[in-house]
């Protein structure tokens, strides 16, 4: 059996994905999954970033549409609300404000940023080649435990992103993703196994076996998702990403409602 939750499913309004939500739900109910949720790219904090994420003035257009598929779904799939949120170092307030404004099931939290060098964007990939790859893990891992610690988040998203081009370190890291799962334990917030990676260079799940087991020993619930940007990719890869999370030591599984953990679920 398959996990029967998809928490990370990307709409058209953010510039840059293909299916509308109920292509989505169509292709959920097809493939068997119970529930899905979208998480649409948020307005990005510091200025406008077309074609990246949504603007301040798609939010009501965005919850608008997610309420009308979850009515229309309603007792065939539960559709939960949900959004991507990047994590900007000292913007912590703004960041606050604007996800009081709608009421969600959950929030990510994401790390997409290093200063402003977005490192995981096709379009910035030359600056790996004049940057200390240990370096950026380092600060890659800060930005994580800060970005957990700042209370905003309720799921951490892509929890080993930094490797999406395949860079890797030479140095150990093992000290650092430790740190960065008791802090994701102390500050309450869960990971998701995300498995978008697959379908990138370095064609892994998100988080790596190697790094999951250190969140299973702290303890950090986990959820699912596949960064979907195209209906085709819903669910895609969840048998791979339940064993990995059994192999890893994970024997449950959590749903959100109202930013809160709803149901704690068997794999
Ligand atoms: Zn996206
Ligand atoms: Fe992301
Ligand atoms: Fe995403």
């Amino acid at each position: 059996m398959n996990p029967m939750v998809d928490y990370h499913i990307h709409t058209p309004l953010c510039g840059h994905a293909l299916g509308e939500p109920y292509e989505y739900a169509e292709q959920a109910i097809k493939i068997g999954l119970k529930e899905i949720g979208f998480s649409d790219h948020a307005p990005f904090i510091k200025h406008p970033l077309p074609g990246i994420t949504m603007t301040e003035c798609e939010l009501p257009v965005y919850h608008k549409r997610i309420e009308r598929a979850r009515g229309e779904y309603a007792g065939r799939l539960a559709i939960k609300i949900g959004v991507e949120t990047d994590y900007i170092p000292s913007h912590e307030d703004e960041t606050r404000q604007l996800l009081s404004g709608y009421s969600y099931d959950y929030v990510y939290g994401s790390v997409h940023f290093i200063g402003d060098w977005a490192f995981d964007s096709p379009d910035e990939r030359e600056q790996w080649d004049h940057s200390d790859i240990d370096a950026v893990y380092k600060k890659y891992y800060e930005l994580l435990r800060r970005a957990a610690s700042s209370r905003l988040f309720d799921i951490m998203a892509h929890v080993d992103l930094v490797k999406k081009f395949g860079h890797r370190p030479k140095i150990d890291m093992n000290g650092d993703i430790r740190e960065t799962a008791r802090i994701f334990k102390e500050s309450e917030v869960c990971i998701e196994i995300n498995t978008s990676g697959l379908r990138k260079e370095v064609a892994e799940i998100y988080p790596a076996l190697t790094v999951l087991k250190v969140y299973a020993e702290e303890k950090v619930p986990i959820t699912f998702g596949s960064d979907s940007h195209m209906v085709q990719d819903v669910g895609k890869d969840f048998d791979l990403a339940r064993k990995l999370a059994i192999e890893a030591g994970y024997r449950e599984y959590v749903t959100f409602k109202d930013r809160e953990i709803e149901q704690t679920l068997p794999l």
